[in-house]
């Protein structure tokens, strides 16, 4: 691990909203915001990294015409001026070619939106689910909630697999396996598939604890102490569902065994609470 530290801030970018049984069996029908959570991390030897970006104007755009409006329609989704990624970043006074790495959980629209706003961002995903994406007709990736409109024009020359990066022990109990996306063991990348094919956690120390994101692979961490599973509902929008209770059930078995690493799902608004932070300043 390295000895300087990355410093961490929580951003929301946007929410779309969810009656909240459909993201934990036993929930109330009443609806409730899903907030799109971004990581932004400055790196010793990186600089600013950010994990996904959430919403940006590029969705409303890439869903104007049919089948894509559907999209919004179905899941409708709401992007705050003040919650603008672009515009958060200005006010820690970042410009977008500061950001140099993107590192993104996996191809799902509210996850990838803003990339074309970081024109000199290098990108790290996983090989296998951009194959999936780009393996399926435009009805089927619309089904699976890609939009591939919302990647740069160059994005293929500008991505780095994460499955061709050295695997290392992530010293993380029900996980033993990681890539070292950033060659010092300080950014591990961790396989949690289910929800999307293939999907990638991140892993990191901040301070005194470690932090893990871990994309859609649970929706609220009220899921996770209640050991409770989405609705049967989303077994439809899974790309494999046993998988998904896999990843699901080593989250929580994690979460009790050991507090010191914080679990951060991409969609919690509890987790907003507890960590996210709107104005506090990480200076350039
Ligand atoms: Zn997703």
């Amino acid at each position: 691990m390295t000895v300087e530290p990355i410093s961490f801030d929580l951003l929301r970018v946007g929410h779309c909203t969810h009656p909240e049984c459909v993201a934990m069996r036993g929930g109330r029908f009443k609806s409730i915001e899903f907030p799109a959570l971004v990581g932004l991390l400055r790196h010793p030897a990186l600089g600013y990294v950010l994990y996904d970006t959430g919403y940006s104007r590029h969705f409303w755009e890439a869903t104007r015409t049919f089948p894509e409006c559907l999209y919004r329609m179905i899941t409708p989704p709401a992007l705050p001026p003040e919650e603008e990624l672009i515009h958060q970043l200005e006010q820690r006074n970042i410009r977008p070619d500061q950001i140099g790495s993107i590192i993104i959980s996996h191809f799902h629209a509210d996850h990838v939106a803003g990339l074309r706003d970081f024109p000199q961002a290098r990108f790290i995903a996983t090989r296998d689910e951009f194959r999936e994406m780009r393996g399926k007709g435009r009805v089927a990736r619309l089904r699976g909630a890609f939009l591939t409109k919302l990647l740069p024009d160059d994005f293929e020359s500008r991505v780095s697999w994460a499955e061709d990066q050295p695997v290392v022990d992530p010293g993380l109990a029900g996980f033993g396996e990681a890539h070292d996306l950033a060659g010092d063991a300080s950014l591990l990348g961790i396989p949690l598939p289910g929800h999307a094919r293939s999907q990638l956690g991140l892993l990191f120390r901040s301070g005194e604890t470690r932090k893990f994101l871990i994309g859609d692979a649970c929706w609220q961490v009220e899921a996770l102490e209640r050991r409770k599973l989405p609705s049967r509902v989303t077994k439809l929008l899974f790309a494999d569902n046993r998988r998904y209770a896999e990843t699901f059930f080593r989250l929580a078995d994690l979460h009790r065994s050991d507090p010191s690493v914080t679990i951060i799902p991409s969609h919690c608004a509890t987790t907003w609470k507890r960590h996210g932070n709107s104005r506090q300043v990480v200076h350039a």
